[in-house]
């Protein structure tokens, strides 16, 4: 009877991380979606620590520390969410993500010591004799994926707050690939080793994967972090879906494929965004181009600045203006004085509309997040190729703290380390007015052409101030 209650707890849970996911793609939607999952997995938790029963009928027993484990677990988590600023959540969602990865490889260690206590007087028994293939393949690539995921993650996290440098050198591409290969070897020389001899071999698998999780992420530039952590969210889920394989655990597996199946999908869709094949992403060698490229050192011409008063009558006079936010607004916390410049342009009769890059700000989704925030309508934001339809047809694009997404050098400057990323195509409007602090470059760290050609004007200041004050100029005209 407990166990059936225990198998409603997991259906329950599955369901709701199915409802959750889907509440999760709206904006409008998504917190309630996010609540619902978190609802899902506390009955799954719960169901686990009272009802579960392993083989010979015994119950869990250790409450002190797995409640001792959670309440931690509970408070830190709490702190750090409260805390966080909305422009650093990449770097602790890398940092989770990491945490998620080495708990999935100390479940497949945790198993893997479980059957060697079991069969530690075999002797020389070989481990293929006492676990059947698909049991140790499942418990090798929980503690592989776990823990590429794990080191991959850390490093991400400390080259997105800047303590963590890119690394790269001759040859890493086949460095890595033998490191890779490395790991595979040992798992099956493990396999075939004696239950007397088997833990070297499988702490070099541990050894190999975690260097190689280093590697793979250390020559990433940082204009192609989002790929990354993207991908090693999905291994994560991989990871986890292997402990739920290992422990019966349906809730645990069905998670797991949600978070790997959610993660690949949006690996490709980031992918694309940024013109990278998954393949060039795997062998861990893109972004190197970052070094050889002449992009960031060209010589540019002059640009021209505009005032507050000029932007004002431009604005207010168009039919059609479209808004491009990036980085720089959520610096600036400025998407309510954004969006309070849509309605007072609106109440004037001007169309105004959003154009989001799918990498602008520093986590997918991030603009639409932002904007949300601000009780922007979802309608007017549109994706990157409905925007660059409607450029020639729009009077001014404002550019609100973005500079990579709209730089001209990903189409024209094969030596660009952005060159293939599909960019907003704003050159196309009549007016292109920009709004950032300095002529600093962005993210990638390279100049942009857009900056200084004549259909642009740079409005220079923090986007919120300078917000703030052109609805002054606007209410005032
Ligand atoms: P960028 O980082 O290219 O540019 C942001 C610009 O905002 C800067 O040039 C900066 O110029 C300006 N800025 C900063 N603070 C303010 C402020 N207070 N007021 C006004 N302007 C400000 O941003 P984009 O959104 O265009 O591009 C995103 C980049 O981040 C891409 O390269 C992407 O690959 C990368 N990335 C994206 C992730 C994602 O998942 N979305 C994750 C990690 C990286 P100045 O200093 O002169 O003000």
């Amino acid at each position: 009877m407990e166990l059936n209650i225990l198998t409603l707890c997991y259906l329950i849970a599955s369901v709701t991380f199915i409802l959750g996911l889907k509440m999760l793609s709206n904006p409008a939607t998504a917190r309630k979606g996010n609540l619902v999952a978190a609802a899902g997995m506390t009955i799954a938790i719960l169901g686990t620590i009272f009802l579960y029963r392993d083989q010979e009928g015994n119950k869990l027993h250790n409450y002190i520390w797995i409640f001792g484990g959670i309440l931690i677990g509970a408070v830190v988590g709490t702190l750090a969410a409260k805390k966080v600023k909305m422009t650093a959540m990449p770097e602790m969602v890398s940092l989770f993500n990491g945490m998620g990865g080495a708990c999935a490889a100390l479940i497949s260690a945790a198993e893997f010591y479980h059957i060697y206590k079991a069969h530690e007087g075999a002797g020389t028994t070989p481990f293929s004799d006492l676990v059947p293939v698909g049991y140790y393949i499942t418990i090798v690539a929980g503690a592989i994926i776990g823990t590429i995921s794990y080191t991959g993650s850390i490093i991400a996290w400390g080259k997105l707050n800047g303590r963590v440098k890119d690394f790269s050198f001759r040859g890493q591409h086949i460095v890595n690939m033998i490191v890779l290969a490395l790991v595979i070897v040992f798992s099956v020389v493990a396999y075939q080793s004696s239950i007397g001899s088997i833990f070297i071999p499988f702490m070099l698998i541990g050894l190999f994967a975690f260097v190689y999780g280093i590697l793979f992420v250390m020559p990433i530039g940082g204009a192609d972090m989002p790929v990354v952590i993207s991908l090693l969210n999905s291994f994560t889920g991989v990871a986890a879906a292997c402990g739920g394989f290992l422990y019966d655990n349906k809730a645990m597996l069905t998670g797991g494929i949600l978070v790997g199946a959610a993660g690949t999908l949006l690996t490709i869709l980031m992918c694309k965004a940024m013109n990278r094949s998954l393949a060039n992403v795997l062998i861990g060698s893109f972004g190197s181009n970052a070094k050889t490229g002449t992009g960031a050192a060209r010589q540019q011409g002059a640009y021209k600045e505009i005032s507050l008063s000029d932007t004002a009558v431009v604005m207010s006079y168009a039919h059609k203006v479209f808004i491009v936010p990036g980085y720089g607004l959520a610096v600036a916390q400025a998407q309510h004085a954004c969006h309070e410049l849509e309605k007072i342009l609106e109440s004037k009769g001007v169309e105004v509309k959003y154009a989001i890059h799918p990498v602008a700000g520093r986590m997918p989704g991030h603009m639409n997040v932002l904007l949300a925030e601000a009780d922007v309508p979802y309608e007017k934001l549109l994706e990157m190729e409905q925007a660059n339809e409607e450029f020639p047809t729009t009077d001014v694009v404002l550019i609100l703290g973005a500079n990579d997404v709209v730089n001209p050098a990903a189409k024209n400057d094969p030596s660009s380390p952005i060159f293939g990323m599909p960019i907003l195509d704003v050159e196309l409007a009549k007016n292109v007015i920009v709004n950032k602090r300095s002529m600093k470059p962005g993210y990638a760290g390279i100049e942009n052409d857009l900056f200084f050609q004549p259909k642009t004007s740079m409005l220079f200041g923090d986007a919120k101030k300078v917000l703030q004050d052109l609805i002054g100029e606007i209410k005032n005209l």
